[in-house]
């Protein structure tokens, strides 16, 4: 257990979602959930593999769009080309940083390679504040030099951590780190004390604050803190990703790919995406047809925050 001077931590849970594709992959969804909807402006946290891509199909998401949102795609093992509306071709690929940025509008294809065998990484979102929401798309690429400190490798895709800062832009004061611990290690990190944090464990046995973590558990650390220790509790390396920001404030409306601040928003948006609306423009490239959206669900879409902090 932790001692007095540790900071709180909540433990997240994930649901298994099949992702679409011919043979649909199954990604665990830690953000959102019930009992939380952003860690900073983190809204979003899909953790796959590691997956035998000739089983499972791989990743085969056709064009679909996004607003009022950024995608993170960070990689662990195998290969994503990645298509949008911008004209960006690129591909995703372990240790480098793609983030997308949806703005008012954008729309997108990604799709494991054929050199992909084992397909192991995350998918996260980030919300945009309400002043940068309508901001243009966007598509950056940065290859973070990883850091090593007593017990650890740190590679800092967003935000600051370890002595290392991220030339990336972000909208929200935001951290994005994936962090290896070395077997039995414990390593303490000094953080910002105005961020939340979150913990995702990808491998590994490994305790943050005191609290231990499954795979595929996402450990909320609430704002306060100074440091944040972590510990690998086994003989291996032991893998995890930990976000941060700012308490994100403003309510949002989050509906399929989708972010707004009223049901009017998402409404407009899933009409324009159906009409091919030059909001989204058009993705070139991709062997197939676009994604249609879901039906609306027949009620009003609530805005959504954090819980009452406390
Ligand atoms: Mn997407």
């Amino acid at each position: 257990m932790g001692d007095a001077d540790e900071p709180k931590v909540d433990v997240l849970t994930p649901r298994d979602v099949p992702l679409g594709g011919p043979r649909a992959m199954t990604v665990r969804r830690t953000l959102p959930q019930r009992a939380r909807t952003l860690i900073g402006a983190w809204c979003f946290a899909d953790h796959y593999g590691p997956d035998d891509v000739a089983r499972t199909g791989g990743m085969d998401v056709a064009p679909h769009p996004h607003t009022g949102l950024q995608t993170v795609s960070w990689l662990f093992s195998g290969e994503i080309e990645h298509r949008d509306s911008l004209g960006s071709h690129a591909y995703v690929r372990p240790g480098e940083l793609n983030l997308m940025t949806g703005g008012q509008g954008i729309s997108h294809s990604e799709v494991s390679t054929p050199r992909t065998t084992i397909l192991h990484g995350v998918q996260l979102w980030v919300a945009l504040p309400g002043e940068h929401r309508h901001t243009e798309r966007d598509f950056q690429h940065h290859v973070p030099e990883p850091v090593r400190v007593d017990g650890a490798v740190i590679s800092v895709f967003l935000g600051e951590l370890a002595g290392a800062l991220s030339p990336v832009r972000t909208f929200t004061p935001l951290l994005g780190a994936e962090v290896l611990l070395e077997p039995r290690a414990a390593v303490t990190l000094v953080v910002n004390p105005g961020f939340e944090h979150g913990l995702l464990v990808d491998h590994g046995d490994v305790r943050v604050a005191g609290t231990a973590l499954h795979p595929a558990e996402l450990g909320y650390i609430h704002p306060g803190t100074e440091t944040l220790t972590l510990v690998n509790d086994s003989d291996d390396t032991a893998r995890a990703v930990l976000l941060g920001g700012t308490p994100f404030e403003e309510e949002i409306v989050m509906w399929w790919n989708f972010i707004g601040r009223s049901h009017e928003d998402i409404v407009r948006a899933r009409e324009e995406w159906e009409n091919a609306s030059e909001r989204f423009g058009a993705v070139e490239g991709y062997a197939g047809h676009r994604l249609p959206a879901p039906v609306l669900p027949n009620a009003t879409l609530a805005p959504r925050g954090n819980p009452p902090r406390g």
